[in-house]
């Protein structure tokens, strides 16, 4: 047959190319502790991953060796992310947070040949060297490092820009995540340059993060949690302007969302908590904000509340690292006119509906697939062009059933209309009388209390239930609360037989490293609690 199309590699470095080309005045921002600001554009961010590039191959490195950075969110660091994509490099984004034991595990399992780090980082790189077996070159991103290691600017200062990215197939593999690893190690999701790009094609869509040429986007997820939630290629897609700080004080980051009019941002519950309860004890305001993406955990009805109320969409999304992270968000429906205020919170505190490229059903213990309907709690399960095959370097095999669904160890049930709500990660799940108790239903639910201000549900052994569900409840600052006014509360929003059957005040509660309650060490903590219910 006579036509046709043209055809080139869907790869990364021509989202950059792209942003240079048709938006390079368009700025990055960087606000770093103590309150320097420093200012680049796209141009600027690509001019710098050439240099970069050529810095990295005279190093010695080759396409397909693993780049390691462990920093926070900044302009370098986003040069040094393009910089080794386009030498043919994989991106590993190490996790600030981990303890060291993990650091060393996921460092020497990728087989990082270089480490580019800030100097926050220092004494903990200094400790881990002569640990980590397959560095050869350390790079500091601000100062000269530790002794014998290189600078990012002087490594810079030396190059001409003159550097044609490395091409290749579009399979090719550009970057590699882990997952915090909450039980066992963590395990290296491997991100290849196809499924990073069409997955920002997707990303930047209305329905789902709504991104265009106008947008002024602040990521306060880091840019080590699942990719930054991509943030970095769609950005850079549609030429929008990126403001990053690595202070996350929330004074600080409120400044710095008026100074720099930012439109959209997204991160985890837990820093959304701290921003509002600073906003309403300083009596600021949000300035151009229109848009938060909300993820990781469920985000509390209070919350979504109160970003609607000031006109702030909110985007509930749900993903993991192993989706690139998305899976789904919650954007409006085609029937959002017909539904009341009330209706519309119903609906956004789920966690929404896929785009185009994610599919999902939920299946039961014995794998048969449940219906839609609103009602049925199973195991989801996931397929699509950006979603997990199989583990980086694991030796266990693939990960998807021969129809490439992928089990991601959550419990939903599916809507009618397509709307997925998370009832629990299955490990957490509260199983009581053989029915399943949803700990986020419950613990979203009690942070809607007055005086509560984070809550964590965990199932307790029972003689006759099986497993009863305890709440252990952080209170607000200066606030009193009593557990009868949390039961009465939460007698409003879930069944009677999912009231905890005891709520405990604790002064804090243990987070992952991706700022996630940290539910393994509490049930660990409270299984074997002795319930007065259960004498
Ligand atoms: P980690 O395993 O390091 O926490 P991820 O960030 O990839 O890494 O975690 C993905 C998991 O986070 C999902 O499988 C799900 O359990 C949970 N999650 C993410 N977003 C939401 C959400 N909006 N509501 C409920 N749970 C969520």
């Amino acid at each position: 047959m006579l036509g046709g199309m043209q055809d080139w590699p869907l790869r990364v470095m021509r989202i950059l190319d792209h942003a240079e080309r048709e938006h390079g005045t368009r700025e990055i921002v960087s606000l770093h502790a103590g309150g320097e600001k420093v200012r680049s554009d796209w141009a600027g961010v690509a001019r710098d991953a050439r240099k970069l590039a050529r810095a990295l191959e005279r190093l010695g490195l080759r396409k397909g060796d693993r780049i390691g950075t462990l920093a926070m969110n900044h302009g370098r660091h986003l040069v040094a992310w393009y910089g080794a994509i386009g030498m043919g490099g994989v991106l590993h984004t190490v996790n600030t947070r981990l303890f060291d034991d993990q650091l060393v595990y996921i460092a020497n399992h990728a087989e990082d040949r270089i480490l580019f780090y800030d100097s926050g980082f220092a004494p903990l790189v200094e400790r881990l060297k002569p640990r980590w077996t397959s560095i050869e070159h350390y790079v500091c991103f601000d100062g000269p490092g530790g002794p014998g290691d290189l600078s990012f600017d002087a490594l810079l200062a030396a190059e001409g820009d003159d550097y044609a990215w490395v091409e290749g197939d579009e399979r090719e593999p550009m970057m590699l995540c882990y997952t915090s690893g909450t039980t066992g190690n963590p395990k290296g999701v491997l991100y290849e340059h196809r499924s990073t790009l069409i997955h920002a094609m997707m990303q930047i869509s209305p329905d789902i993060f709504d991104l265009s040429a106008r947008s002024v986007v602040l990521p306060v997820v880091p840019m080590f949690h699942a990719a930054g939630w991509a943030l970095p290629f769609s950005t850079a897609m549609v030429g929008g302007k990126l403001v990053y700080s690595t202070d996350y004080t929330p004074g600080v980051m409120c400044d710095l969302m008026h100074d720099e009019g930012v439109t959209h941002t997204a991160g985890v519950p837990t820093v959304w908590l701290a921003l509002i309860n600073y906003v309403e004890a300083a009596g600021r305001d949000l300035g151009r904000l229109g848009s938060v993406h909300i993820g990781g955990s469920a985000a509390p009805r209070a919350m979504i509340q109160y970003f609607t109320d000031r006109g702030v969409r909110v985007g509930h999304a749900w993903g993991m690292t192993e989706m690139s992270p998305l899976g789904t968000v919650g954007a409006a429906t085609g029937d959002w006119d017909d539904l009341s205020a009330e209706q519309r919170l119903d609906y956004m505190c789920k966690q929404g509906r896929v785009p185009f490229g994610v599919e999902l059903r939920t299946v039961d213990e014995e794998g048969r697939v449940l219906p839609r309907d609103g009602r049925s709690a199973g195991r989801l399960q996931t397929r699509g062009p950006w979603i997990i095959r199989q583990y980086f370097q694991d030796p266990g095999g693939e990960v998807i059933d021969e129809d490439n669904w992928f089990d991601t160890g959550d419990v939903a049930a599916l809507h009618p209309n397509g709307v997925l709500q998370i009832t629990d990660r299955s490990k957490d799940v509260i199983k009581s009388g053989g029915e399943w108790i949803s700990s986020i239903d419950l613990e979203n639910a009690a942070v809607g209390c007055p005086g509560v201000a984070e809550a964590a549900a965990v199932g307790v052994r029972h003689p006759k239930w099986d497993e009863r569900p305890i709440l252990l409840v952080v209170r607000k600052e200066g606030q009193e609360v009593t557990p009868q006014a949390i039961l009465d509360h939460l007698a409003g929003h879930v069944a009677k037989w999912w009231l905890p059957d005891e709520i405990l005040f604790v002064d804090s509660l243990p987070h992952t490293a991706t700022g996630k309650l940290l539910k393994t060490a509490l049930r660990e903590q409270y299984r074997d609690y002795r319930l007065s219910s259960a004498a």
